[in-house]
Order: C-alpha cells, then sequence, then structure tokens
C-alpha cells in the first residue's frame, strides 16, 4: 500500500492535481512555492499555499493542510481509503487509459495508410518514421473510430465523456495529425492539428499533464523549450533531444515548477516570432520569471515570422539552428 500511495503521489503531483481543478495560482518568493484561493473554504484574499517540492499544502485560512490524499479527503468528505481508491481509478488506471492508448494506436496504423497525412507532415519538414513510432504519431482520418472502438468493447458514453466522439457520434479529430501527450509513460491527452481548413489546433477537454515527455527531458541541464509539438517535433528529428514543449506561450504552474526543479538549468526559450510580438512577449516574461528563481534562461530570435518548425520546413539545417542557440541572448 505504502509503495502504491507514493507512486500515486508520484504520478499525479498536487499541483498538477489541483491545476487539473482550474485551480489559479501565483508563484511566490521560494522556486516552487504557489499562493492561491482555497478550495476547501470561502475566501477573497488567497492564503492557500503549495510547495511543489515537497508536494504539500497548507491553507493559513483554514489551518488545513496535508499531502494529495489529504486534500482529496477534505475536499469530498471522503475516508483516505476511498479517496486513495478514487484517485487511482480517476487518474492512474480505469478504462480511461486504456482507451486513450487504443485510439493512439489505431491512429498510428491509419498514419500509413494515408498518403495526405505523410505529405502533410513532410511539408512540415518530418519524414522520420523511428521519429514518428517513438512519439506514436497518428492519424485520424475522421468516421471510423467509434466503430473500432465500440468493438473492443467501450460504451458510448465513455468516447463522449473523454471527447473523442462527439454528441452526434462523430469523430471529434477529422483529418488531424495525432501526437500523444504523455507524463510518466501514460497518455493523459492527444494533440490533434488539422491537415484542412478546419480550426488548426485540438486538445481533448482534459489535463494536458505537464511539460511534453519531461520524464524523457527533465535530466537535461540545458534544455530548449518551444511552443507546439511540430517545433518539438522537428528539433527531436535533428537530434536536440533536450527539446520540451508547453503546449503554448503560457506555462501552467505545474509546467514552470517543472522547469525550476533544478536551480543549475539553462533553458533556451525558442517560441514563435510573431508579427504582433507576443511570442517575444511570452519569452521575455517567462525568462524574466525565470531568472528571478534564479534559473538561467536565454531567448533565442528566429527570422521574423517563424516558428523552429516553419524555420526548418523552410529550408533551415540543424547547422543555422545551432547558430541561433549560439547568439541566443540573456536578459
Ligand atoms: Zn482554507
Amino acid at each position: 500500500m505504502d509503495a502504491d500511495l507514493a507512486e500515486l503521489k508520484r504520478r499525479l503531483p498536487l499541483l498538477e492535481y489541483l491545476q487539473r481543478r482550474h485551480w489559479k495560482a501565483q508563484h511566490v518568493g521560494a522556486q516552487q512555492e504557489f499562493v492561491g484561493l482555497c478550495p476547501l473554504h470561502q475566501e477573497t484574499h488567497p492564503s492557500f499555499y503549495v510547495n511543489a517540492g515537497k508536494n504539500l499544502f497548507y491553507c493559513h485560512g483554514c489551518g488545513r493542510g496535508g499531502d494529495l490524499i489529504r486534500f482529496v479527503e477534505l475536499e469530498r468528505q471522503l475516508s483516505f481509503r476511498q479517496s486513495v481508491a478514487q484517485l487511482q481509478e480517476e487518474w492512474c488506471s480505469g478504462p480511461v487509459r486504456d482507451l486513450l492508448k487504443h485510439t493512439v494506436t489505431f491512429y498510428q496504423q491509419q498514419l500509413s495508410r494515408h498518403p495526405e497525412a505523410i505529405e502533410y507532415l513532410r511539408q512540415r519538414a518530418l519524414w522520420n518514421t523511428e521519429l514518428f513510432a517513438e512519439l506514436q504519431v497518428g492519424y485520424a482520418p475522421g468516421g471510423n473510430l467509434r466503430a473500432h472502438l465500440t468493438a473492443l468493447g467501450y460504451p458510448f458514453a465513455l468516447l463522449l465523456q473523454t471527447g473523442l466522439i462527439n454528441h452526434q457520434g462523430r469523430d471529434a479529430f477529422y483529418q488531424r495529425v495525432i501526437f500523444p501527450c504523455r507524463q510518466q509513460g501514460q497518455i493523459v491527452n492527444l494533440y490533434g492539428r488539422s491537415i484542412g481548413a478546419a480550426f488548426p489546433h485540438r486538445f481533448l477537454p482534459r489535463s494536458r499533464g505537464g511539460l511534453f515527455a519531461w520524464d524523457l527531458v527533465a535530466h537535461y541541464p540545458t534544455m530548449i523549450l518551444v511552443e507546439g509539438l511540430f517545433d518539438l517535433a522537428v528539433l527531436w528529428q535533428c537530434g536536440l533531444r533536450n527539446t520540451t514543449c508547453a503546449f503554448g506561450k503560457q506555462l501552467t504552474p505545474f509546467q514552470f515548477a517543472q522547469l525550476c526543479e533544478r536551480p543549475d538549468r539553462l533553458v533556451y526559450i525558442a517560441f514563435d516570432q510573431d508579427e504582433n510580438q507576443a511570442g517575444q512577449q511570452a519569452a521575455r516574461a517567462l525568462a524574466l520569471r525565470l531568472q528571478t528563481v534564479g534559473v538561467a534562461a536565454r531567448i533565442v530570435s528566429l527570422p521574423a515570422g517563424h516558428d523552429p518548425n516553419s524555420y526548418f520546413s523552410s529550408g533551415a539545417a540543424t547547422a543555422d539552428f545551432a547558430v541561433l542557440l549560439e547568439q541566443a541572448s540573456s536578459l
């Protein structure tokens, strides 16, 4: 039981749990401390503190504190045993995990059968099939997922609940290249990039987890942070395996805490060079926040209008990107 419990808390850090439940937090003073309104009592001034390093909370308002299990006991009025059982069912085991695994396998099989998807990846400078296998890249042609999953015995209600299928019974991902988001080896969400005219980016309506592939990159003292999975894929393809992705410009508190785990870390921020300066501003703001907690940051300047993926798909090579890393500036 003790080992299971430690494993549960490792897989599902308290901050990540709170964040999935839309707890809004601000980073405070010490490296991995966050404060926000207490989810356990009514208040107007934030007095609920989470130490992401120690994986503990304490509320100065209602005087309660403890670990993840304690929080769930209080939040849901459950016994210790019931809390553990519920958490294991919701996050770490159970049908959703298997459902996502089966979906990813199915989409992976579709990729090689749909030349339009391979062609799309090629246009985005991605061609390495070994990398596709490693990242479990797939393709959702649309129209055939429900029948496949139903044949495997999954109830329609579960497909609906996870957002894989919409109320009309159609695939939520339609003509999209699929990247699974994994955390601690488990698939927690899917990202779908439209290859057609549909809204380009789509995730399932559930947590995206922390930084992408964190268990594979966390050991690197020097790290490249990008906005999107196509940026990440192109950098992994050219051997820059120390790249991670935040799924956008704004890091969640949990993702920020991950970057700060190692005080000796150097983070290269390679966000998009947007015409409206959004990427550049977000990069500067993040570099500043990192420096405030003692983590060194450098900002990579791509040519105007480019993100790392478009830089490569417009003909740049690994050596060109290496020069950009060399020229990256601190604040
Ligand atoms: Zn409280």
